[in-house]
């Protein structure tokens, strides 16, 4: 076992950091109580290649395989987790669909767009009445000659209101569902009777929008089923295969935050004194940062392995689903014992223990809920 971190990602971990605490950390709190993070941000991070990380150099993407994105992640979600969320969806789910299954001219027609972070790419498949039970999504695409007519409504769209293009998964035959019912599509921005609903008011990841998506008689040229006219009803093993690869990276976002709370927790402890000595000294503090650092230190371990293995071309079905649970509950108990060590610092606005709190609640829910992964992993223990 080689545990040592390649030279060419121990300089991009170097880069993120530097510009988390040289760009990013100073303006986090402006964004936060503004919900926006300004042009010039966005646009440092296409310089950085940020918008292209897991796209392949041949479609002008850094080629990151899973550890190096899963590094990126980690240092960038060590500052306001929203910085992550504008490039997630154009490095992750929006636009996996493409590279996995899309056709050789939809690859060379989107990629190279997203990878510049000219274009910001989403993920359509949540809808009112298909959430964990994703097959059971409602929206609709009837073939009309050339094209396929999309009508319905999707919900928490992350960066559904600024997205340039989506990929959306809509019922080609409601009877079959999973099973050869369901088709991805790449859809742009300005189809006629394709637009952004409501921006949904979040509990946090303030800085990120999260919008409903409207289909209304929108016609979409057969050309643009993901993958063509012989994709047509693999639409949900398309989703499934980019929620797939989600977990890992998901993981490392809950790490990064939790590794920031530790460093946030020893500093302050260290310095807030009570009773005549730094509130470091009392055991029961001790005992919170010993869990603590336990807990990420495991998390590390299991998702630097299955991301590893993934870059191996190995299957990591139920590795990236207990990354992504641990990883995730982990980073919250964390989250819980550093509100727990500032006291009521923790949970005053000034401090962003507060905010991490909040944030970090939100990945135990999307990309696959907790239930759903122990669901996932005792489906791949118990099969035949
Ligand atoms: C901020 C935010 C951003 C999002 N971004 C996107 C996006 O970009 N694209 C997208 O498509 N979706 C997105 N989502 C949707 C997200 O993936 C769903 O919210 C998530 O999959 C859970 O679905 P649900 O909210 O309908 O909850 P439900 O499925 O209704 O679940 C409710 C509860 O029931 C549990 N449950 C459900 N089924 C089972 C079962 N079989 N066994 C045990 N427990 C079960 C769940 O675990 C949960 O605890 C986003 C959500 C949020 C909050």
């Amino acid at each position: 076992m080689d545990f040592e971190i390649p030279e060419n990602l121990k300089m991009m971990q170097e880069t993120i950091r530097r510009f988390v605490k040289q760009d990013l950390e100073p303006i986090s709190r402006k964004v936060e109580e503004e919900d926006n993070i300004p042009e010039e941000i966005v646009q440092k991070m296409r310089e950085l290649g940020l918008f292209g990380l897991s796209i392949p150099d041949e479609y002008g993407g850094l080629g990151l395989g899973t550890f190096g994105e899963c590094l990126v992640y980690e240092e960038l979600t060590k500052t306001n987790a929203c910085f992550r969320s504008r490039i997630g969806t154009s490095n992750g789910i929006g636009s996996m669909g493409i590279l996995f299954d899309g056709t050789k001219e939809q690859k060379q027609k989107y990629l190279p767009r997203i990878a510049s972070g000219q274009w910001t790419a989403c993920f359509a498949l949540s809808e009112p009445e298909a959430g964990s039970d994703a097959a059971n999504i409602q929206t609709t695409a009837e073939r009309d000659g050339d094209y396929f007519v999309l009508n319905g409504l999707k919900h928490f769209i992350t960066n559904g209101d600024i997205a340039d293009v989506a990929t959306v998964i809509a019922a080609t035959d409601k009877a079959k569902k999973a099973r050869g019912g369901i088709t991805a599509f790449v859809v742009e921005k300005n189809t006629p009777g394709f637009y952004a609903g409501t921006i949904e008011r979040k509990m946090g990841l303030r800085g990120s929008h999260t919008s409903e998506l409207i289909f209304d008689q929108c016609r979409v040229p057969v050309e643009n089923v993901i993958g063509g006219e012989p994709k047509i009803g693999n639409g949900f093993k398309t989703a499934m295969g980019v929620l797939d690869k989600g977990r890992l990276t998901m993981g490392a976002c809950a790490l990064g935050a939790a590794q920031k709370l530790l460093e946030l927790c020893i500093g302050y402890s260290k310095e807030r004194v009570q009773f005549g000595k730094p509130i470091a000294r009392f055991q029961s503090i001790q005992n919170m940062l010993a869990d603590m650092a336990t807990d990420i230190y495991g998390a590390r371990q299991m998702l630097y392995h299955a991301a590893w293995t993934r870059d191996q071309g190995k299957k990591v079905i139920k590795e990236a689903s207990m990354a992504k649970l641990f990883c995730t509950e982990m980073a919250c108990r964390v989250a819980d014992n550093a509100v727990q060590i500032f006291g009521g610092m923790g949970y005053m606005k000034d401090f962003p223990v507060e905010r991490f709190y909040r944030d970090l609640r939100l990945y135990r829910i999307y990309e696959g809920t907790s239930e759903i992964q122990r669901m996932v992993i005792a489906r791949e223990l118990t099969k035949d």
